[in-house]
């Protein structure tokens, strides 16, 4: 136990919001106030608003997980509007955090920010090394600024701003929309389309040879908990798993089908965009804090989440 924290969370509705949920749930404290909160609590590109949200719950830390959020082909279509919102959003969480004298504020970073051309696996200090993939240079620049942003609120006013950088995310509770989702929810939701309807063919995007590290959102909300807690660096952190987790999308459509036991054909649609081929990071900095962390393994998780997504269809986010 120690200080006494009220800890408010923007994009507490989403998909690292709602395990963030769970997990605090399981392991609550009589030291912590939690207050989850969504778009529908204040639009964070608003500066007013913003500052409402946070006279209204008086936190003294922030975990500051709201953003436009979406995967390659979103991205792709939309670079402008990511680039826009989440500079807006970033600037005024931290700006009004400093304002209020919050004391420690945790934001997220992703491992798609890393430069395109790099070497491997990437760390923390390779951030700025260079233009990021194409795909998504919008999200990407105005992740970026989040650390440099933590960077000069430390140097000028000594705050404590920090931020994680996660691998891919996914789990219960993520975004099914097969315009804007991710790989793993884009995948769960066509899947479960061609069974309920018969089909015997299961289309992926792409080559289906992309690398990719996949984090269970159950896993990555107990690795917040911790930086929340006991990370005092401003500098950022990666929270992946081991590079030997890597997978391609091939093996990830693999380990869906068994999860479905869809006995079906799969089909790789190369007409569509691979993005990047890799983005290979290294987790040694949290290694070296926490060798003993477990992650759930991949075949459990994807099995978990396609489960969750069977029961939960017609309520998900799509
Ligand atoms: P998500 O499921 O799409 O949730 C996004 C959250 O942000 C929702 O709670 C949403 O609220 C909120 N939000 C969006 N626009 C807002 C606005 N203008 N004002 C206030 N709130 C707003 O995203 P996620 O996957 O949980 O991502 C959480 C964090 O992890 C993000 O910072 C993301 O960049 C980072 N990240 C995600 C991944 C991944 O693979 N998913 C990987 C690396 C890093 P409503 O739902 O109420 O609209
Ligand atoms: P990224 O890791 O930031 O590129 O984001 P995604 O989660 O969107 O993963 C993209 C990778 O999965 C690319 O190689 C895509 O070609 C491949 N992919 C295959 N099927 C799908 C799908 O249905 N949706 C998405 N978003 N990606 C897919």
């Amino acid at each position: 136990m120690g200080e006494f924290k009220r800890i408010l969370v923007t994009g507490g509705s989403g998909l690292v919001g709602k395990a963030l949920q769970i997990v605090v749930q399981d392991e609550k404290r009589q030291d912590e106030d939690w207050i989850f909160v969504g778009s529908k609590d204040a639009n964070l590109c608003d500066l007013d608003a913003t500052r409402q949200l946070f006279d209204k719950h008086k936190p003294t830390h922030v975990i500051h997980l709201a953003a436009m959020v979406g995967g390659l082909f979103h991205n792709m279509s939309h670079n402008l509007d990511f680039l826009r919102s989440n500079l807006a959003m970033n600037s005024n969480v931290l700006q009004v955090s400093h304002e209020k004298g919050v004391k420690k504020v945790v934001s997220c970073l992703s491992t798609c920010i890393f430069p395109d051309k790099t070497t491997y696996p990437i760390d923390e200090t390779m951030i700025h090394n260079g233009p990021p993939h194409p795909s998504n240079f919008g999200y990407s620049y105005a992740k970026r600024m989040i650390d440099v942003m933590n960077q000069a609120y430390h140097e000028q006013h000594g705050c404590l701003f920090t931020s994680v950088v996660p691998c891919n995310v996914f789990g219960p509770h993520d975004n099914y929309n097969l315009e804007s989702s991710h790989v793993i929810p884009g995948l769960i939701r066509r899947l479960h389309d061609v069974m309920e309807a018969g089909g015997s063919t299961f289309t992926v995007l792409g080559t289906g040879k992309p690398l990719r590290q996949f984090i269970y959102s159950l896993d990555l909300a107990r690795l917040f908990l911790w930086v929340l807690r006991e990370y005092d660096e401003v500098a950022p952190i990666i929270l992946s798993v081991d590079e030997t987790a890597e997978v391609s999308i091939r093996q990830l459509t693999e380990e869906l089908q068994k999860a479905f036991d869809f006995k079906g054909e799969i089909v790789f649609d190369t007409t569509k965009a691979d993005g990047q081929y890799k983005k290979t990071a290294s987790n040694a900095k949290l290694r070296k804090y926490l060798p003993d962390f477990k992650f759930t393994p991949f075949a459990v998780a994807v099995k978990e989440s396609v489960d969750w997504y069977k029961t939960n269809s017609k309520t998900a986010r799509n």
